[in-house]
């Protein structure tokens, strides 16, 4: 990997705050975006802006060919059978809100099971228990020990003939625990249970094949992976997706509306209702094929040996707890310093142009897990350097001096 080349394609890294030159730590949050992803977007809104699949004129046929080459290439990008498969929708948390919404509207009923992680995102829990408080249904925690790994033997224990569905996290955002989805997804199928697999943190490190995890939802978001903001992506087995309700109702998603009865349109347009952030999509294929074109193998390799020697530069300072080891982890690394405070610590790396998470990342059971009450996040992505890393060290002996 050249480095400096992809650096030199992400303009806000040449930004300084305050004075310092940017050292971003936050991709975990969001990432940067590469020059041909803001091209994409500046480009479509001056020569080719308009609504898709609605007119018959030459911009909207244009616009629609692009939007269902969007799709096409999600559909490549993580390997599912059918493009029909892929569904647009506002990021992982629409993707999740959605078949909460719809799975649970037909599926679950009073006492029924939930089995959701310890580990799991806001977004993955809250959606799940607003749909228990609806419909009198439990939600069932698999456990995780202190090093950050999921309890196998106890998840099998939880499944029984009231579960209905499983959520999990692929990647933990604040353990960066790689969770072993494709044994989950196979005791899960022994029991006849779906599983959502939530890929907000895995897409952007390793590559994905859902038809080899065998999942029945895998969820993401494209501005985490270096692409827009508010386009994500919903994919779902093709029998599900026929199986389940639309989540919304309105233009596009319907193929005949009277005030007595109105159908629904075929798959995939019958979950993307009113005008979809087309130009997302669109320009979401500028950033898969960014990472395509230097390859997920590779910055899977440039991203652990970033964590490799982060966690080894951290362990040597000795007075840094750090949260999640297990052994298989995306480039993420949560800790504290020990004694101080991790806003305390946050504000005076961020003084130093450092920018990283601190406080409960939207995971606070995790939190609970560890006793404490938030910590601070250094998230990597394939622009970030072991130069960098140095800063962030020379920054923690600061925040040390200062308040040690
Ligand atoms: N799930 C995980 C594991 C996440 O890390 C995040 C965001 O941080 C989300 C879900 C929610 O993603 P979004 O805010 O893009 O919907």
């Amino acid at each position: 990997m050249d480095i400096n080349k992809i650096r030199a394609d992400f303009p806000i890294l040449k930004e300084e705050v305050y004075g310092k030159p940017l050292v971003y730590f936050d991709n975990g949050a969001t990432t940067q975006k590469p020059l041909q992803v803001i091209d994409c977007i500046n480009h479509f809104h001056r020569h080719k802006n308009s609504s898709i699949h609605r007119g018959v004129h030459f911009l909207s046929d244009q616009a629609t060919e692009e939007y269902e080459k969007a799709r096409e290439a999600v559909r490549s990008f993580i390997n599912a059978s059918y493009a029909h498969e892929v569904i647009f929708t506002s990021g992982t948390t629409g993707s999740i809100n959605g078949v909460a919404f719809s799975f649970g509207e037909k599926y679950v009923h009073e006492n029924d099971e939930i089995v959701i992680s310890e580990m799991e995102h806001h977004a993955n829990i809250v959606p799940w228990q607003m749909l228990c408080e609806r419909k009198n249904a439990r939600l069932k925690i698999i456990p995780f020990d202190d090093k950050g790994l999921l309890n196998i033997e106890q998840f099998e224990k939880l499944l029984n003939e009231k579960t209905r569905i499983i959520a999990i996290t692929h990647a933990s955002n604040t353990l960066a625990t790689i969770n072993p989805v494709k044994e989950i997804i196979k005791i899960a199928h022994r029991h006849n249970i779906p599983v959502l697999v939530d890929g907000a943190q895995s897409v952007p490190h390793l590559p994905v094949d859902v038809q080899d995890m065998d999942c029945d939802f895998f969820v993401f978001s494209g501005h985490k992976i270096y692409g827009p903001t508010g386009i994500g992506v919903l994919y779902g087995k093709e029998k599900w997706l026929n199986e389940i309700p639309p989540f919304q109702g309105g233009g596009d998603m319907v193929e005949k509306v009277t005030f007595e009865k109105t159908t629904y349109n075929q798959l995939p347009y019958r979950f993307e209702a009113g005008t979809t952030n087309y130009i997302g999509a669109i320009c979401l294929i500028k950033a898969l094929e960014y990472v395509q074109s230097i390859g997920l193998l590779e910055i899977q390799e440039h991203e652990h040996n970033l964590l490799s020697y982060a966690t080894k530069r951290l362990d040597d300072l000795g007075y840094i707890t750090i949260y999640g080891r297990a052994p298989q982890k995306t480039s993420l690394i949560s800790f504290n310093i020990n004694d101080i405070h991790h806003y305390d610590a946050g504000m005076v790396l961020d003084k130093m142009g450092i920018a990283m998470r601190t406080g409960t990342h939207c995971a606070q059971p995790v939190m609970q897990h560890y006793g404490i009450d938030g910590n601070i996040r250094a998230s990597f992505g394939l622009y970030n350097t072991t130069e960098e890393i140095d800063l962030l060290i020379e920054g923690i002996k600061k925040v040390k001096t200062m308040f040690g």
